[in-house]
């Protein structure tokens, strides 16, 4: 079944109450390695997002009017580092669906795996580097492999949201090599990055997005 941008609406509402949710706990994975304010970060970016969607007519916008509003909602509502790699990532996912009035299974893992690709682009950081990228990467591979061996939308997604949470799992053993844990060297060992921990509940909001 097609997704529309009125479908786009609930799951910017899920991500922003899923992360919600999660706001103080992000804070305290921040507060160890960082400056303790991912959750609010994250937190007003995704609110942010949500209410900028659920304000365009789903009639007359077009999914990627959908992602593009939430690129500059986000943008707007976040001072942190997540703000621009967030902003890029709905930008990628809304050029990934341009011109497509609703987007099948294969638009929407591309749209997903765009968002990853734009992480990756903006911060520049690769897999291992203790960021958001250890749960986006592996996630977005995970979900377009499924896709290419003829998954189901729930299987993709089921096992980009393992992908997502083994990643960021293996993010405690890891060094810092971008954003303001890499100054702390060793002393990050044993702490999950609070980047990846996000990336991990949005992705685990597309899953709970898919199979309702
Ligand atoms: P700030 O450090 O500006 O307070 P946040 O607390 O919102 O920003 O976000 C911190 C998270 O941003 C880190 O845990 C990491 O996952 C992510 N991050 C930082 N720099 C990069 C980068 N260059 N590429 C990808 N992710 C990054
Ligand atoms: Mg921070
Ligand atoms: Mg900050």
């Amino acid at each position: 079944m097609a997704i529309t941008s009125k479908d786009l609406q609930r799951l910017f509402d899920l991500i922003a109450e899923d992360i919600a949710a999660h706001r103080d706990h992000l804070c305290e994975l921040d507060g160890a390695i960082g400056d303790g304010d991912h959750g609010l970060a994250m937190d007003a970016g995704c609110e942010a997002a949500a209410k900028a969607v659920a304000a365009l007519d789903p009639g007359q916008a077009a999914p990627t009017a959908a992602f593009n509003a939430a690129a500059k909602a986000f943008l707007n509502a976040v001072g942190a580092s997540s703000g621009p790699l967030y902003a890029t990532a709905f930008m990628r996912a809304g050029a990934a669906v341009k011109d497509r009035p609703d987007l099948g299974d294969e638009e929407f893992v591309r749209a997903f795996a765009a968002m990853a690709a734009g992480i990756q682009e903006r911060g520049k950081a690769e897999p291992g580097q203790k960021t958001m990228v250890d749960a986006w990467k592996p996630a977005a591979d995970a979900a377009l492999d499924a896709l290419a061996s003829g998954a189901s939308l729930q299987q993709c997604f089921g096992l980009a949201e393992q992908a997502a949470l083994q990643g960021c799992e293996a993010t405690r053993d890891m060094t810092a090599a971008k954003g303001r844990a890499s100054r702390l060297g060793d002393r990050v060992i044993g702490h999950i990055d609070p980047g990846a921990a996000s990336a991990a509940i949005i992705i685990a909001s597309f899953t709970r997005f898919i199979h309702h």
